[in-house]
């Protein structure tokens, strides 16, 4: 978004209550005036030209009285990239009456604002449109590009602001609709979508979403596909291949669930399934409802970073079910999620495994801290000044995490997941703002138990920059440990070959790694290397702190190692250090520049974008060489 227009959106004042009065600066949608409260799809899928083409019949709500417009109504809807063929209105009977619309210039950030006039305010309005190939909420891949090669496959992200790229919508998490969908596919394809599955009809699959969600849980998968089951109401998702890797990684999710609902109550959606897509899915999960996306990332054979599946799980409370209504407030479905998260491994793996992850974590959040701006850095900015989809940083996950563990140890255990359940339950099915969670939260814990936490303290969490002096970190004992070893190896006095590495889970390697130098020396990383063959480890998240490192470090010979895991992976979170760590140099950055351009293709639009401009970045401002 142009800072102009933020400076603007600055003065409007943001009413403490009423999520309707939430200003959505990234959406066209005028939801004070109308809303969509159902979508219905008819869908064709086109693999040959990457398109999606067909119908959205949307059901509304006008909220402005008929009496103050008798004639007019204007229905301002999200897009982008989308060629509108038809708009009509549909009365009870079915029949269809042309509407006339116009389709604006596109903007950089938000696309185009669909305008249909809607003269009588009707209550079902269709459109006839086709996806563009390039729509930036959808990857389409190649056969050659799956893991079994025998089908081509498709995949959404909507997050943040995508879905208006293969649906018209009113694109805010401020609204929220059921949706029914009928896909149409070739012979062999699967179609799965965040909706439940209804049998399919010839050629046509079915989806059923009774719940309201906001639009940027919208998804939509198809391939060749397999399931197998987890448990009576949880299966995985997968190509043929991987299915069975799959299913014994996330073997535990039935635990996960009953402990969450021990915890917040049922579990609302009916059945949890995941999906596990191809490599170039740019992030770890994305909690689609009843279908959560998740990257082949976390199979890492020994269930040690399935801790992202317990993160989409919990999804389904914070986020799914109690959303934040504008993308501000994301902090409010990402750190309560990673609190709940840190909940069920611990009840689920042990104390031990949550405090290092919680640990991890936090080091990992007080690094990228340092390169974020004061207004970042809040967990409740004001205005947000970056892109929708920049909002995501670590400061909304593990800050927010954090400031749930503060008021957790303050209000002690017992008090605060009751209080938690109730939130979650008052809240049900609710899009809300940071101040309509304050205001709770004030009224049914703070002031309920007087003594605990002073209201500037919770304030000071929420609306100031950096780490209040309340944030404090449990003792992790082999940790300490961990510390002691590797200052020992960084002074000389203790051989690579001699460090307890064998001893150390995937947690406590990641420990060590993420406290070296970012540029050790190449004698150190060399020694490690060969005592460790780090840059060859199959963990991906091993592979994300080692191979930057070595980069930085001088050790061409880890070039290789390091390209084949950057073209392999197209999670952001994993592979942009390593781009990073080769734009640090210019031999680097035209290593990097070089595999880049040969492989582009075969990333998501989003990943291709962040790429790009860690690339640009380097050419304006190249790094000091170590
Ligand atoms: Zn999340």
């Amino acid at each position: 978004m142009r800072l102009s227009a933020l400076l603007a959106l600055a003065a409007i004042a943001l009413p403490s209550s009423a999520a309707e009065a939430a200003q959505d600066p990234y959406s066209y949608a005028e939801p004070d005036k109308v809303r969509v409260r159902h979508v219905d799809l008819d869908l064709a899928l086109d693999f040959p030209a990457r398109t999606i083409a067909g119908t959205v019949t949307l059901e509304l709500d006008w909220r402005e009285a008929r009496a103050d417009m008798p004639a007019a109504g204007t229905l301002s809807l999200d897009t982008r990239d989308l060629t509108i063929e038809r708009v009509e209105a549909l009365d009870d009977a079915g029949h269809a009456q042309a509407l006339s619309y116009t389709l604006a210039a596109p903007d950089a950030e938000l696309g185009s604002r669909l305008g249909i006039a809607a003269p009588g305010q009707p209550v079902r309005v269709r459109i006839a449109y086709r996806t563009a190939p390039t729509a930036s909420g959808l990857q389409w891949l190649d056969r050659q590009q799956t893991a079994d090669k025998q089908a081509p496959f498709l995949f959404s992200q909507s997050q943040s602001i995508h879905a208006r790229s293969w649906i018209p919508l009113q694109d805010t998490p401020a609204v929220r609709f059921s949706y029914a969908a009928r896909v149409r596919a070739a012979q062999g394809i699967t179609v799965l979508m965040s909706a439940l599955r209804q049998p399919a009809q010839g050629e046509v699959q079915g989806f059923s979403q009774p719940q309201p969600i906001p639009s940027y849980l919208m998804a939509i998968a198809a391939g060749a596909l397999a399931e197998q089951a987890t448990s009576k109401r949880t299966a995985v998702w997968a190509e043929p291949s991987q299915v069975a890797a799959a299913a014994r990684e996330f073997s535990d999710i039935e635990a996960m669930m009953r402990t969450t609902e021990q915890l917040y109550g049922p579990y609302r959606w009916g059945r949890y399934d995941m999906l596990v897509l191809p490599p170039s899915f740019p992030f770890g999960g994305m909690e689609n409802p009843e279908m959560t996306f998740l990257t082949p990332t976390v199979i890492a054979g020994d269930k040690s970073l399935v801790s992202v599946v317990a993160h989409e799980l919990a999804h389904s409370w914070s986020g799914n079910l109690v959303t934040s209504a504008t993308w501000r407030d994301i902090w409010l479905n990402e750190g309560f999620t990673t609190y709940v998260e840190n909940r069920i491994v611990e009840a689920v793996y042990g104390k031990t495994q949550a405090d290092e992850e919680f640990v991890v974590a936090a080091g990992e959040l007080r690094h990228k801290m340092q390169s974020l701006s004061e207004n970042q850095q809040r967990l409740a900015p004001v205005p947000r000044e970056v892109g929708a989809d920049d909002a995501l940083t670590d400061v909304a996950y593990v800050k927010g995490a954090w400031f749930l563990r503060f008021l957790e140890a303050r209000f002690g255990r017992v008090v605060f997941d009751a209080y938690l359940r109730d939130y979650f339950d008052h809240f049900a099915f609710q899009s809300i703002t940071t101040e309509q969670m304050l205001d709770y939260l004030r009224a049914n814990l703070v002031d309920r138990h007087p003594g605990k936490v002073d209201w500037d303290q919770v304030e000071q969490w929420v609306y100031a920059p950096g780490l209040p002096e309340s944030a404090t970190l449990p003792a992790v004992a082999a940790f300490t440990a961990i510390d002691t070893a590797r200052a020992a190896f960084l002074h000389g006095t203790l051989g690579a070959a001699a460090l307890p590495g064998g001893d150390w889970n995937t947690h406590e390697w990641l420990y060590f790694l993420d406290h070296l130098p970012e540029a050790p020396t190449l004698v150190q990383v060399q020694a490690l290397d060969a005592a460790w063959r780090l840059a060859r480890s199959s963990n991906a998240e091993i592979g994300m702190r080692w191979l930057p490192r070595a980069i930085r470090a001088g050790d061409s010979s880890a070039w290789p190692a390091a390209r084949a895991y950057m073209l392999r992976i197209g999670r952001m979170k994993l592979t942009l250090p390593v781009y990073r760590a080769f734009a640090s140099t210019p031999a680097g950055l035209a290593y990097a520049e070089t595999a880049y351009a040969a492989h582009q293709a075969e990333y998501h639009p989003l990943t291709r974008q962040a790429i790009e401009k860690v690339l640009r970045k380097a050419h304006a401002q190249p790094e000091a060489t170590p």
